[in-house]
């Protein structure tokens, strides 16, 4: 498939060169793995009178870009965390406890692989192409089944930024809720690039903004009901972002909570979050599960972000934090606290050796406030985390 698309863009290139159309840009036939060499050698190509020297230019750009090609994304496999086998069948890549740096390689979300009867299931695509290739590399040490399905949690880069690799290797059953993937089609796919150009422009080399390939779904979608390769996708609410896709396979007794669940670390009330929807959306997770799991005891918990869990540590650590955090500043209120002097009356001890704690206890708090005196989470601009 590759292949394919990277002849059939260079043969446009040739196409128009045959056509004597040297004064139009030639580099409008776009190769996913045209880069600012190739593009400076289209152009010089495209600037000269002389066909046979421009052609041997660009065979020349053409070459460099079947490098690239050959070479996976940036080359070689980064060395991002270890994959570890947190049940059989499930393997799973645990993202760095933070925002995404050039460090972490923007990974700061999980990557999970699940082996069902007939393919593999990964929930959320990695957070760019160079560590979505990076986990596939890992991943084929441990498996040969073939990759058949994929779940996207939410609107943010970490869950949607991989998945033109995806589609590069030939993976078609992409999975979003709705107003997610329009979100990510229309304004998210252009903010992340921009983002993540400005720390490290080679984990986005080859990206394309393939949200249009996405299947869409609203409220619940059912892969393959009645086999063994069930997967329920659900659009368990807002909270962290305005939807949330979870899955729930029962083959395997797994909840993947997207970022309904972070363990570990600290969640985060980013804008356009809301505590309430949160809790909301969580109790209705938990309800989800409870009809649905044949064995909640043994239930396996994939969050968010954080380590592979269970329901009862995860709630401990997600939902009771939220409600904590809002007996806390419904108690600052009550006490006539002003907004401004939250700080000095919202440490929350307990919760102060968890990762991001100093970055979000403030941030969260001030949400949480103003959403219980105006009713209104702040501009839903979206950022990532
Ligand atoms: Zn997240």
């Amino acid at each position: 498939m590759l292949r394919k698309i990277y002849r059939k863009a260079n043969s446009g290139v040739i196409f128009a060169l045959a056509a004597g159309l040297l004064t139009t840009p030639i580099a409008q036939a776009q190769s996913p793995y045209e880069d600012e060499w190739s593009r400076g050698f289209k152009h010089y190509a495209s600037q000269l009178g002389d066909s046979a020297l421009a052609q041997s230019i660009l065979n020349y750009a053409s070459q460099h870009e079947r490098l690239l090609q050959q070479h996976g994304y940036i080359g070689r496999v980064l060395p991002i965390p270890a994959i570890e086998q947190v049940a059989p069948g499930v393997f799973f890549v645990k993202g760095a406890l933070m925002w995404g740096t050039l460090e972490n390689f923007g990974l700061n979300n999980n990557i999970t692989a699940v082996e069902l009867e007939s393919g593999i299931f990964v929930y959320n695509t990695g957070s760019n192409p160079a560590v979505a290739y990076s986990f596939h590399q890992k991943l084929q040490r441990h498996t040969s089944m073939p990759i058949k399905w994929l779940a996207i949690e939410n609107y943010q880069s970490h869950a949607n930024l991989g998945a033109s690799y995806w589609m590069d290797v030939g993976v078609r059953n992409l999975y979003s809720e709705q107003a997610a993937a329009d979100f990510w089609q229309t304004r998210g796919f252009d903010r992340a690039v921009q983002r993540v150009s400005e720390y490290g422009p080679l984990l986005i080399q080859p990206v394309r903004n393939v949200a249009d390939r996405y299947t869409r779904f609203e409220d619940r979608l059912i892969i393959n009901e009645g086999s063994g390769d069930e997967v329920h996708l659900v659009n368990f609410g807002g909270g962290h972002t305005p939807t949330m896709t979870g899955a729930f396979i029962p083959s395997k007794n797994i909840l993947f909570t997207g970022d309904l669940g972070f363990v570990e670390r600290l969640p985060g009330l980013l804008h356009g979050s809301s505590y309430s929807e949160w809790l909301a959306s969580f109790e209705r997770m938990v309800d989800y599960v409870t009809t649905h799991s044949s064995d909640l005891d043994n239930l396996l918990v994939i969050p968010g972000h954080g380590g592979a869990t269970n329901l009862t540590e995860l709630t401990r650590q997600t939902y009771d934090y939220f409600k904590d955090l809002e007996a806390v500043v419904k108690q600052a209120i009550a006490n006539g606290v002003a907004r401004q002097d939250l700080a000095q009356h919202v440490a929350m001890p307990d919760y102060q050796d968890r990762p991001m704690y100093s970055q979000l206890f403030l941030r969260n708090a001030l949400s949480v406030f103003d959403e219980i005196t105006t009713g209104q989470v702040s501009d839903p601009t979206l950022a990532d985390e």
